[in-house]
């Protein structure tokens, strides 16, 4: 069968491409094994400034707007919110940080992102005081990529099995299976290590660990940034997390990450009783040597491209790569450099 574009993976980067793609007419397919996916149990969390010292993300300022106009236009389609905006408090570690961000407080680039310090907050303890920062909020990744998925099934676009690379046929014509694509674009998340056509790039995988539980009291409605973060869901549920281990690269849930996740939690927010722990959950995030995506086709069989390498940002970056990745695909437009993956071919 001709088609378009053949896609590995459906986390965020496959879903999302996928959809593009059938924004623009083009026949795709997406496939998925449904094991290993960091995007379902992501936060999904949009911070457009982080860090000691309060810097701005890259291309936040083209980034966000891209990604909220996205899931803006996925909740029209499907009368469905995915994307929760909501300020965020982020709690002051130490006097540097207070300092840091005195400073970006005065600069009129940081205005649309910063909102104001705030002495004190209900019964949180920030003996510093706290960060309201705005345009932060979530996204619901599970249901997005459930309800993308009942879609593509529905317009029979999705094939659930294991992608095998030696099935690949490069000539006569490129094939997998039944299918005659255009080009195959590997969304693997940070299995795409495995992949043995870009086993030259050069990930750092980063795994993190996350906690969902509950308190009979009544909870904190605000998001909380505290070197890890506080999600509420409801009145009494909500998500913390996460880790970063680098060295343990296993999708096993483990008791210290539990203890570390609580523990920090308990500092800043001592009244909060997390009674029930109603699920832990692992994932790894596809992260790369210099923090920058991976896009682009391979340097001697432009028919295979990847798209990948979205690290802890994915909600954030996606759906602006997805349509640089679409315009290169559809009219030739350049990959910008910083995320090409010839930077790392020799
Ligand atoms: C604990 C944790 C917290 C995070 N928090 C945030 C956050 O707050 N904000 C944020 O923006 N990002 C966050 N991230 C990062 C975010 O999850 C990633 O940026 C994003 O999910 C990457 O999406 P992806 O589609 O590239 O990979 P994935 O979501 O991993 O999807 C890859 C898919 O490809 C499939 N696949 C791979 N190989 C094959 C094969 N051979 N055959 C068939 N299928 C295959 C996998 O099974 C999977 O379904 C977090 C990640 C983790 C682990």
């Amino acid at each position: 069968m001709d088609i378009d574009y053949l896609i590995i993976g459906q986390g965020l980067a496959g879903s999302f491409l996928a959809w593009e793609l059938l924004q623009r007419d083009q026949k795709v397919i997406v496939i998925d094994n449904d094991k290993e996916n960091a995007s379902l149990i992501a936060a999904g969390l949009i911070n457009p400034v982080t860090g000691m010292r309060f810097v701005k993300s890259t291309g936040v300022d083209y980034l966000l707007p891209t990604a909220l106009d996205f899931y803006q236009g996925l909740a029209h389609f499907f009368q469905q919110s995915f994307y929760v905006e909501s300020p965020m408090l982020r709690i002051f570690r130490n006097n540097k940080e207070l300092i840091a961000c005195q400073k970006r407080l005065s600069l009129s680039n940081y205005k649309p992102f910063l909102d104001k310090i705030i002495p004190t907050f209900s019964t949180i303890n920030a003996p510093i005081g706290l960060l309201k920062q705005k345009q932060t909020g979530y996204l619901l990744t599970k249901p997005l990529l459930h309800t993308l998925k009942a879609y593509l099934i529905s317009i029979n676009s999705y094939t659930k099995t294991d992608f095998n690379y030696d099935d690949i046929k490069l000539a006569p014509d490129l094939q997998w299976q039944q299918f005659k694509p255009k080009q195959i674009i590997f969304c693997e998340g940070y299995l795409g290590i495995n992949n043995p056509w870009f086993s030259w790039l050069p990930f750092q995988p980063v795994k993190g660990e996350i906690i969902t539980a509950s308190s009979s009291n009544k909870i904190i409605d605000k998001l909380l940034n505290y070197g890890q973060w506080y999600i509420p869901l409801d009145s009494h549920q909500f998500r913390t997390g996460a880790t970063f281990d680098r060295d343990n690269l296993e999708t096993d849930i483990t008791s210290s990450a539990k203890k570390s996740l609580l523990k920090s939690l308990n500092h800043v927010y001592p009244s909060l009783t997390p009674e029930n722990i109603i699920r832990q959950q692992a994932g790894i995030r596809p992260t790369t040597l210099d923090k920058q995506p991976f896009i682009g086709p391979h340097p001697h069989h432009s028919e295979l491209i990847f798209f990948n390498g979205f690290g802890a940002k994915g909600s954030l970056q996606i759906p602006w790569y997805c349509q640089c990745l679409v315009d290169y695909l559809l009219f030739r437009k350049p990959i910008p450099s910083s995320t090409n993956i010839l930077r790392y071919y020799e």
